[in-house]
């Protein structure tokens, strides 16, 4: 029984450079986060090892007891986190979710409406290139482009002009809080069932801080591992028997085949992290910190989306510096601070190359970091855009020097993994 370093030096590398990158860099991507040792020991654990096709004491296979024993912890830890009746841990990830989900409430060929891609929503909420777009008839809404809000009226004209099955609210890259009675008012004017797709949000709506979907929704999805803090994954919820029991069937053996026991051992232990009061001031200081930044950048001339943030993330309009998504994206992560490019309402630039970037806090407050940290943040990526030189980022060495010797004295303070 050989360690990794031992028995494949190649990998073991390439998996030190990699943390050296989360340790000496600043992660601005908002879908992203730094999970607890505990949830990592979890994930690489002998549970990786056991096939269980099926649910807790109706499996497919034998050997089951423990796995069943995690799962139904997982399953009550959930269901206790988000004030549900019934969920179902076994989807792979957030894809995987949605598609289960759709598939237990609507047929393929059935209209479904989501945000537009461009617009904030993912690319499982009815894009072309992806499932949701070539088994649904998609159509989609947007945000109004004056307020960059969501447009609730055009939202309803829509609805009433597609008829969809299902309506989708949630998305990548909204940073308002949605107003789901809304949603399911205009979804029960239509017939249709709402899916609230909460996987950027949902650490937020386990500490109380953004309104609970299940208030309203038909159906719930989510990821595991982005404000949540738990290993990759995805996670259905709902407080409706029938659409359970569809779910259940959809998940396996509509769309998956053995769960993945060590993901949902490493949800359980997720979860009861997050039940913790602890987890609660980490939401809170996730919502803090975003302000602080959104606001310190505004200060510094660049514009905020929809002129601020309710939650964990916002989008930057860098029309001010005349800068492109692409080139920020590029030299800012030359100099160890990771972004994304993105899109914003009323682009005029490809998908590849955008007028955004999105910036999320919840890794960087995981590591300690707090509103005092923000102006000097703000400070560096100014100073970065400040200084491209061309439309692929370029920027010069001296610079790119300065700056990350900057982040790295940033990032020093606040230790990441330090007994790893
Ligand atoms: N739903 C939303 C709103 C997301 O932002 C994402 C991922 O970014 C997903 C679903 C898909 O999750 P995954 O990448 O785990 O498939």
């Amino acid at each position: 029984w050989e360690s990794l370093e031992k028995t494949d030096k190649q990998v073991f590398d390439i998996m030190f450079k990699e943390l050296e990158r989360q340790r000496n860099g600043l992660e601005l991507i908002a879908s992203e986060n730094f999970v607890s040792r505990a949830v990592m020991e979890a994930m690489g654990s002998v549970m990786t090892n056991k096939y269980a096709e099926g649910y807790p004491s109706r499996r497919y296979y034998g050997g089951c007891v423990f796995v069943d024993e995690v799962e139904d912890l997982a399953r009550e830890r959930a269901k206790k986190l988000f004030d549900a009746g019934f969920v179902n841990v076994q989807p792979h990830s957030g894809s995987q979710a949605n598609m289960a989900a759709y598939l237990a409430v609507a047929k393929p060929g059935d209209t479904i409406m989501g945000m537009s891609l461009s617009h904030g929503g993912h690319l499982t909420h009815g894009s072309p290139v992806n499932f949701s777009g070539k088994l649904f008839n998609a159509v989609s809404y947007g945000v109004n482009e004056e307020t960059e809000v969501i447009d609730y009226d055009e939202v309803r004209k829509v609805a009433l002009d597609a008829k969809p099955s299902v309506i989708v609210a949630g998305g990548s890259a909204y940073s308002r809080i949605i107003d789901f009675k809304k949603f399911r008012d205009i979804a029960d004017e239509v017939h249709a069932v709402l899916m609230v797709d909460m996987a950027h949000f949902a650490g937020l709506v386990a500490a109380g801080l953004y309104p609970n979907p299940l208030d309203f929704a038909h159906v719930v999805t989510t990821t595991t591992h982005k404000t949540l803090r738990g290993p990759r994954g995805g996670m259905i919820l709902t407080n409706n028997e029938e659409i359970a029991k569809s779910v259940d069937k959809m998940v396996f053996p509509g769309t998956q085949g053995g769960p993945l026991m060590h993901v949902i051992a490493s949800k359980a232990v997720s979860f009861g992290e997050a039940l913790r009061d602890e987890f609660k001031a980490y939401q809170q200081n996730i919502i803090y910190n975003t302000r602080r930044l959104a606001k310190s950048l505004e200060e510094k001339g660049l514009r905020i989306v929809s002129g601020g943030t309710d939650t964990h993330l916002f989008l930057v309009d860098l029309n001010p510096m005349n800068v492109t998504g692409k080139a920020a994206e590029k030299a800012l992560e030359k100099a160890d601070i990771t972004v994304n490019k993105n899109t914003i309402p009323k682009e005029t630039r490809s998908p590849f190359v955008t007028s955004g970037i999105r910036i999320g806090t919840p890794a960087i407050t995981t590591r300690g970091m707090t509103e005092k940290e923000m102006p000097l943040i703000a400070d560096l990526i100014i100073r970065v855009l400040e200084n491209i030189e061309g439309e692929k980022g370029e920027i010069s060495q001296t610079k790119v020097r300065e700056i990350s010797e900057e982040v790295k004295t940033l990032t020093s303070k606040f230790p990441l993994y330090s007994d790893l």
